[in-house]
């Protein structure tokens, strides 16, 4: 369980093959790295998994099955897509509250992510005034929220300052040590090599490399 399968999923948006047939399982109890360069189709592979894109093929399913088929969704899987997504005008902690609210979740769950982010103290501030580190630690937050077994974070560390991004890696790598499936994107190596075990690597769609971390920066 909590394993994520890929199985040729392709994704076209119009002439643009932005997916092309990647095979590919993400595993509980490390850190699986996702990296590419810009456009290589990260984000359109996530936002597959989460059901937020409709494959043109190929299936994502997640402990067997796709995500919309997860009634609460954020009991079982925690995303951060973009963290500027969100609703500037409200306050973190309305933020996190309705997202509570509509996946049953216990409001005081709200304060206890907060805390997990270093956000502990800005919960009645707007997100419009927070910066990209604070945006994206909310959004991991909002991942959080629901203690979900497996987690996607896409260009988490973007906007973190370095003592941010060191308390991200410790983060991810707590969280795939108490066994959950953590599936974290970006495009430095330098960054992921630090914090990996394990690399999926892409270029253009297709699928380039899948092995432990230590190989990849062997040969690269
Ligand atoms: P990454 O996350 O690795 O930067 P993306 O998944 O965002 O890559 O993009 C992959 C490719 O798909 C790029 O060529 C991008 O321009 C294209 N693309 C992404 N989203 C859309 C969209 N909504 N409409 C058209 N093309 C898109
Ligand atoms: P809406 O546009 O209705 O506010 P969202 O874009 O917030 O909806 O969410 C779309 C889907 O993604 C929903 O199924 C929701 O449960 C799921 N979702 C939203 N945020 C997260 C998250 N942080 N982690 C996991 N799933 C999420």
């Amino acid at each position: 369980d909590r394993v994520i399968e890929l199985n040729q999923l392709t994704k076209h948006y119009g002439s643009v093959l932005a997916v092309n047939g990647l095979t590919f399982t993400v595993r509980p109890g490390q850190v699986t790295g996702f990296l590419g360069p810009n456009g290589a189709g990260k984000s359109t592979t996530l936002r597959m998994l989460l059901g937020l894109n409709t494959p043109t093929s190929g299936t994502a399913v997640i402990d067997g099955r796709p995500f919309r088929e997860f009634g609460t969704g954020l009991r079982h899987v925690g995303a951060l897509l973009d963290a500027n997504d969100v609703h500037k005008g409200r306050t973190a902690n309305a933020h996190l509250a309705a997202l509570a609210c509509s996946n049953g979740l216990p409001r005081r769950r709200v304060q206890e992510v907060l805390e997990m982010v270093g956000l502990g103290e800005a919960g009645r501030r707007r997100i419009g005034g927070f910066s990209l580190g604070m945006r994206q630690r909310l959004g991991i937050a909002a991942a959080l929220l629901g203690d979900p077994p497996v987690l996607l974070f896409d260009e988490p560390v973007n906007g973190l300052d370095p003592e941010g991004i060191r308390w991200a890696r410790e983060l991810f790598r707590r969280l795939a040590g108490e066994g959950r499936t953590v599936f974290v994107s970006s495009h430095l190596m330098s960054e992921m090599a630090n914090t990996a075990d394990h690399l999926i690597v892409i270029g253009g769609g297709r699928l380039i490399a899948d092995e432990p971390v230590g190989d990849f920066a062997a040969r690269a």
